[in-house]
């Protein structure tokens, strides 16, 4: 710990807060951090009395390489120094409305300003002044908390999370960024005021949801969610995959646990949330695809294309981005059972061509995916995919140096083709073009100009095209 509160900016707040005679400590997520070994940039101060002021002379004597911003309406300030974020703020006491998180404040001590922290391993204080530096503040033994990976909150749950129900999906998401508990009480709290998630912003909760989507094993929230209702509440949509019924004797996977377990399998292999949210989405698309059919069992037919549609909705409602990050997770879920699908039989050239002709440059995350899916519990099944699945890369592999399909352009061009045989815009020019592409891919011919134009003629003949100039 020492060597966190030994940096040169907290020694300069010490020296100007004991100028201008305030109490003044270090609070909240970076004093829990540095307890964690996880060392932040952010910074929160809490001074009893002006925070303003004491950020003020803090960014003066700092000179030109500080930025300060002044929030007056909320009290707060904030300096921008190297790569450190530090927020000022005056000690608070918060009361709240019934139907807003936004609170009435009022000044306070330092403990009123304790009291309306989320969680108690998220309240803890070390002092600042000279006198009592690196004191620790813990009114609510929250290192107690913090040795034992508890998440409890201050005061009596059921305020903490009426008073700003955002705090319930913070708890959640600390229980799967930092694998910590929530203790029973707390717990039973978020269950019983789950429906006042109602008054948060979806921006919030988003921000919350991809915070657990980049923790180490996302499940572990996911799972928190479904246990106390929320998810019913914020994504019925992923809820609906819960479940696994019988029908003759026969029964299906729960595609709720097995989507998880996707995700948290794809998480060893990938940083890109996008990626990981295409995990999370591959099988949206099933329940709505689920048919019972005598002879074939439990079946999802189409559950990828219904799951591609469904996705602009889903990130609209959770105001996720509507840009080329959700056309990837779409593209991702339309092709997640190609790779798959493809290694079950003989691996064709032509299907892997194919594969990679409308994969593109995310080939090798659509590998990824489609390699995170393979969950069966048989581990004979398994290996053989596996096995396969290296097959296919290897083919990959072969194909994409000798073929160049990734990011295909016809080597004869519609314009070209007009020119040749004095066509309009037209179908037949279509169709032709589609040919090349086909015999291409079909590997008929190679990827390479004169074999197109000569394939061309040969078409054009069969399709009884005017005569060439
Ligand atoms: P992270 O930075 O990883 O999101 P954090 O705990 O530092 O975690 P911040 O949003 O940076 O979270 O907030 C800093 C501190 O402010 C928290 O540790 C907590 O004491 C307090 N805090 C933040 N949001 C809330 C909230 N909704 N209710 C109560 N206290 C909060
Ligand atoms: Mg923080």
């Amino acid at each position: 710990m020492e060597q966190y509160l030994q940096l040169p900016i907290f020694k300069l707040i010490s020296e100007v807060a004991d100028e201008q005679g305030r109490e003044c400590y270090v609070i909240g997520g970076f004093v829990r951090d540095i307890f964690l070994h996880r060392p932040s940039k952010d910074i929160d101060i809490v001074v009893v009395g002006s925070g303003i002021e004491l950020a003020g002379q803090v960014a003066a004597r700092l000179g030109k390489k500080a930025s300060l911003s002044v929030f007056k309406n909320f009290g707060t300030a904030q300096i921008k120094y190297k790569d450190l974020e530090i927020e000022f703020v005056g000690a608070r006491k918060e009361s709240y409305l019934r139907n807003s998180r936004k609170p009435i404040v009022e000044d306070g001590t330092l403990e009123d300003d304790q009291n309306r922290r989320d969680f108690t391993i998220n309240a803890l204080a070390l002092c600042l002044n000279k006198e009592r530096y690196g004191e620790l503040v813990d009114p609510f033994n929250g290192m107690n908390d913090l040795e034992n990976f508890v998440l409890r909150t201050p005061r009596d749950p059921d305020i903490t999370f009426s008073d700003d129900p955002l705090r319930m999906m913070r708890g959640i998401r600390f229980s799967a960024q930092l694998r910590f508990f929530l203790e029973t009480e707390t717990f039973d709290a978020i269950v019983r005021n789950r429906e006042r998630i109602s008054i948060i912003s979806k921006e919030r909760i988003a921000d919350e949801l991809n915070k657990i989507m980049l923790s180490a094993k996302p499940s572990v929230g996911f799972i928190l969610l479904e246990k106390t209702g929320l998810l019913e509440l914020i994504f019925p949509e992923l809820l609906a995959l819960k479940g696994a019924e019988t029908k003759d004797g026969v029964g299906h996977k729960d595609n709720f646990y097995h989507t998880l377990a996707v995700l948290d399998g794809i998480c060893a292999n990938t940083d890109n949330l996008w990626l990981r949210w295409s995990a999370l989405l591959h099988d949206i698309g099933k329940p709505r695809t689920k048919r019972f059919d005598p002879r074939l069992g439990w079946t999802f037919h189409n559950h990828n294309f219904i799951g591609e549609k469904m996705i602009p909705e889903i990130f609209r409602k959770l105001k996720l981005p509507q840009n080329e990050k959700m056309k990837y997770v779409q593209k991702m879920v339309t092709l997640h059972m190609r790779p798959i699908v493809l290694s079950e039989d003989e691996v064709t050239d032509s299907a892997v061509r194919r594969l990679l002709f409308d994969a593109g440059d995310d080939i090798e995350d659509l590998m990824t995916l489609c390699e995170a899916d393979i969950t069966s519990k048989n581990p004979d099944k398994v290996r053989r995919y596996k096995a396969n699945f290296q097959l296919v890369r290897q083919k990959l592999k072969e194909l994409e140096e000798k073929d160049r399909l990734r990011n295909f352009q016809p080597p004869v061009d519609g314009k070209e083709i007009m020119e040749i045989f004095d066509l309009p815009a037209c179908a037949t020019v279509g169709e032709i073009k589609t040919r090349i592409k086909d015999a291409i891919l079909d590997g008929i011919i190679p990827n390479e100009y004169e074999a197109a134009k000569k394939y061309m003629y040969t078409i054009a003949e069969e399709l009884g095209v005017g005569k060439p100039r």
